[in-house]
């Protein structure tokens, strides 16, 4: 059938331009926290754009503070995908560290026992939340021999000493350490409580290696058996599958100092003073109900036990409701407002899912120029989620069947890209909540007693029921054909 040129949507322009297709033009803009500004992303080889993410440090299951880098580094991942031929994304496994030694000893297991085990696990939530995999995933401990290597040569070159089995990097040798972080030598040491030791020339020097005592973990090296300190880990590991200088770097801005300086330090000198990445992506800190996530708090909220809680999707809307630059604060409120704006794009599928087969998959050519726009302007996810809420909009006031499908086929389309309403509304409305216990009878029970009471015009009832259903996680929508219910799924994070 010809389509029908589509008509004009108020608020929505770029429906006009068909097809909805990606404007080459368009240029993807990153802030790069090396210059504090946002800059067109020129690749050095468009052939093979590079990205590295500083992955988990396997001990413990990841709390959704460290689900943040993922989530949006991922959905960047899926961006330079659709621009460029090849990406190759590598998003390490911190698989040796002090950390997990304390975690295995005090379990009384080898370190393999404990990392496996949380490596499994990370992934296992990563795929649940949809985050999609990276094409390397390397392991620390795989990469001894490269580290090593690496030290080698920085202690060649004149960066680092060996003294007392440790190894260490001479700070004073690079210049421009602190420029990534924006810190004077003196700000570094006060702020990060550097260990002084009497090894060290510059309390500022930080550990590339160290000597491992006969009950820790330890490999062969030219310095006696000992194992490698965390920052080199991902320098080699960067070289060994991206290469001497990559694309972007990212993780958290908590990673800035020291663990990003050490990297760019260690690297440039490796490599001869080669630039090591270009541009540096971090993202803001999560923090729970306005206060910084911590074991004494208790408020540290796992990835998995949120996930056992709330729909996948519901999680990675509160993940990328904020600019990923900013500081993002997780309440429960917060999750009230995203599972009503969920619910609402939902609502408007189902409403619609006369105007076309939602069983039918979308592609990404239908993507809203609009929405594209937003990601390609340093990765604005909440204006992306803006203009997912003004297509469900569109969608709803369309005049012809033809403007409305299309409209619906390009929030789908959005949806998808954001890894959003990938299920049947109707699933998605039913959904059972774990947190309530109550079957559809005993809902239907208390939604109908709320009816009778709304007739009988005892209207405190009426609202006491409603409350008390709402208690219960199910919300009591009035439509003209009735009440409808469904589960709120919401709220529940309240420590
Ligand atoms: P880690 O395993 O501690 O190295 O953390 C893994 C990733 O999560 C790193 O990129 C951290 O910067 C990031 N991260 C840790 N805590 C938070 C938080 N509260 N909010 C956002 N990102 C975080
Ligand atoms: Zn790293």
């Amino acid at each position: 059938m010809k389509r029908r040129p589509a008509k004009g949507l108020a608020g929505f322009p770029n429906l006009n331009a068909r097809p909805l297709r990606y404007n080459p033009r368009m240029k993807l803009r990153l802030h790069n926290s090396l210059t504090r500004r946002v800059e067109d992303f020129v690749p050095i080889d468009p052939q093979r754009v590079t990205m590295y993410v500083c992955g988990p440090t396997v001990y413990n299951y990841v709390h959704i503070g460290n689900a943040r880098p993922y989530v949006l580094f991922g959905l960047l991942a899926r961006l330079l995908r659709r621009l460029y031929p090849k990406l190759v994304y590598a998003r390490n496994i911190t698989d040796v560290d002090d950390k997990i030694n304390t975690a295995a000893a005090a379990a009384g297991v080898p370190i393999a026992t404990i990392t496996d085990r949380y490596a499994a696990d990370f992934r296992a939530d990563m795929a649940r939340l949809g985050v999609d995999a990276p094409d390397v995933e390397p392991h620390a401990t795989a990469h001894i021999t490269q580290i090593i290597t690496m030290i080698e040569r920085l202690i060649a070159s004149g960066h680092a000493y060996a003294a007392e089995g440790h190894v260490l990097f001479d700070v004073a040798s690079f210049p421009a350490y602190g420029e990534l972080s924006g810190r004077s030598t003196d700000e570094m040491i006060a702020g990060a409580r550097v260990e002084v030791a009497p090894y060290k020339k510059n309390p500022a020097d930080f550990v590339l290696w160290k000597p491992s005592t006969p009950d820790l973990p330890g490999w062969d090296s030219p310095w006696g058996r000992g194992r490698p300190g965390w920052h080199i880990e991902c320098s080699a590991m960067s070289e060994a599958h991206l290469g001497e200088t990559i694309d972007i770097h990212a993780g958290g801005n908590d990673l800035m100092f020291p663990h990003h300086e050490n990297e760019i330090a260690q690297s440039t000198c490796a490599h001869g003073g080669k630039i090591f990445a270009r541009y540096w992506l971090h993202n803001g800190m999560l923090s729970i109900e306005g206060r910084k996530m911590s074991k004494s708090l208790g408020n540290t909220f796992k990835l998995h036990e949120l996930l056992e809680q709330h729909h996948p999707e519901l999680l990675r809307y509160m993940l990328m409701k904020a600019h990923y630059r900013q500081p993002l604060d997780w309440s429960a409120t917060a999750v009230d407002q995203a599972r009503r704006t969920l619910d609402g794009w939902y609502t408007t599928l189902r409403d619609l899912s006369g105007t076309r087969d939602l069983e039918r998959g979308v592609s990404d050519s239908e993507l809203p120029e609009e929405f594209l726009t937003a990601l390609m302007d340093d990765l604005n996810t909440p204006e992306a989620l803006a203009v997912l809420s003004r297509l469900a909009d569109a969608a709803r006031k369309a005049d012809t069947p033809e403007t409305q499908a299309q409209t619906v086929d390009a929030l789908l389309a959005a949806g998808k890209f954001l890894g959003l309403l990938q299920v049947d509304p109707e699933v998605w409305f039913q959904g059972a909540t774990q947190d309530s216990a109550l079957d559809e009878a005993q809902v239907q029970q208390l939604v109908d007693a709320r009816q009778a009471a709304k007739k009988a015009k005892n209207f405190a009832e009426a609202d006491r029921l409603r409350a008390e259903l709402l208690d219960l996680g199910i919300v009591v929508e009035d439509t003209p054909q009735g009440p409808r219910w469904k589960r709120a799924n919401a709220a529940t994070v309240a420590a």
